[in-house]
């Protein structure tokens, strides 16, 4: 038995469907799941739905890209209720900013004499969050430049004449959202983000959790993580952050070994959560 915390599905930047992902988990003999797509909930009913009957627990979960002094910092939040208002609306924002963020690039690209419209960047994206990965193919199908790279380096970053800067929540924020949905804040793959030097800030604003296991998380990097999240009284989670197989770096769901007792704690958690409110 086995756990995977953290997969994406196509409702944000996989290539399975939720029901695909349930399918995969079960011939795999997972014991939980957690489907976190990027600023996106939309996938955690039918993988319920799917799994429903079967041996597979499936936690409702979301992962929230913020930004924190110039970097990265992804927060998951687990047992969020996914009807909560709030969240549903400051999640509907991200998207919709995205958007406009790839109008406006396009709009700077038209400008600079390159036909790229909108919306060839949002059927790039097919539907799920658009990014500039998208720009940059589109970029690279009609041969304004040879690769992704090069579409990043003369256009793209800050400084080149399509950048348009990205509306980000801060991870305050998105520790607060999760919170008032009722939900568990983990900080997501701090050793990719160099983000554990947060912790500190990141605890006193109500985080809960930490991502120790994960795909680019090396052995003595888990080891130190689960000392530190035993030291800051923190749940520990996993996965393997798979984005489905034939994306750039794919990684299949459930080859991160997560031992089972961290879906148990976290449904521990959401229990005791529940009697709380119930009480
Ligand atoms: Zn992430
Ligand atoms: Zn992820």
């Amino acid at each position: 038995m086995a756990v995977d915390l953290h997969i994406h599905s196509t409702i944000s930047d996989g290539t399975l469907t939720p029901e695909q992902i349930v399918q995969v988990a079960q011939q795999k003999g997972l014991m939980a799941i957690a489907i976190a797509d990027h600023d996106a909930i939309e996938g955690i009913a039918p993988a319920m739905q799917a799994a429903e009957g079967s041996e597979l627990r499936v936690l409702p979960a979301v992962e929230i890209s913020t930004e924190y002094q110039g970097g990265e910092v992804h927060i998951l939040g687990y047992f969020i209720d996914t009807h909560a208002p709030r969240l549903l609306g400051k999640l509907q924002k991200i998207r919709q900013a995205r958007r406009e963020r790839a109008a406006q690039i396009a709009e700077k690209l038209q400008q600079l004499g390159l036909a790229v419209t909108a919306e060839q960047i949002a059927a790039e994206a097919g539907g799920g969050s658009i990014g500039r990965p998208h720009v940059a193919s589109v970029l690279v199908k009609a041969g304004y430049v040879r690769t992704a790279q090069e579409a990043f380096a003369q256009y793209l970053i800050p400084g080149r004449p399509a950048y348009v800067p990205r509306y980000r929540l801060t991870p305050a924020e998105a520790i607060q959202q999760i919170i008032q949905a009722g939900g568990l804040a983990a900080l997501a793959h701090p050793g990719i983000d160099n983000a554990e030097k947060w912790l500190g800030e990141l605890i006193e604003q109500g985080l809960g959790g930490l991502e120790t296991y994960h795909t680019n998380h090396g052995a003595s990097q888990t080891r130190k993580l689960l000392e530190l999240a035993d030291q800051l009284g923190l749940l520990v989670t996993g996965g393997t952050d798979s984005h489905g197989p034939g994306g750039p770096v794919p990684v299949e769901i459930g080859s991160v070994d997560v031992p089972d007792e961290c879906a148990q704690r976290l449904l521990q958690w959401a229990e005791q959560r529940q009697q709380a409110y119930t009480r």
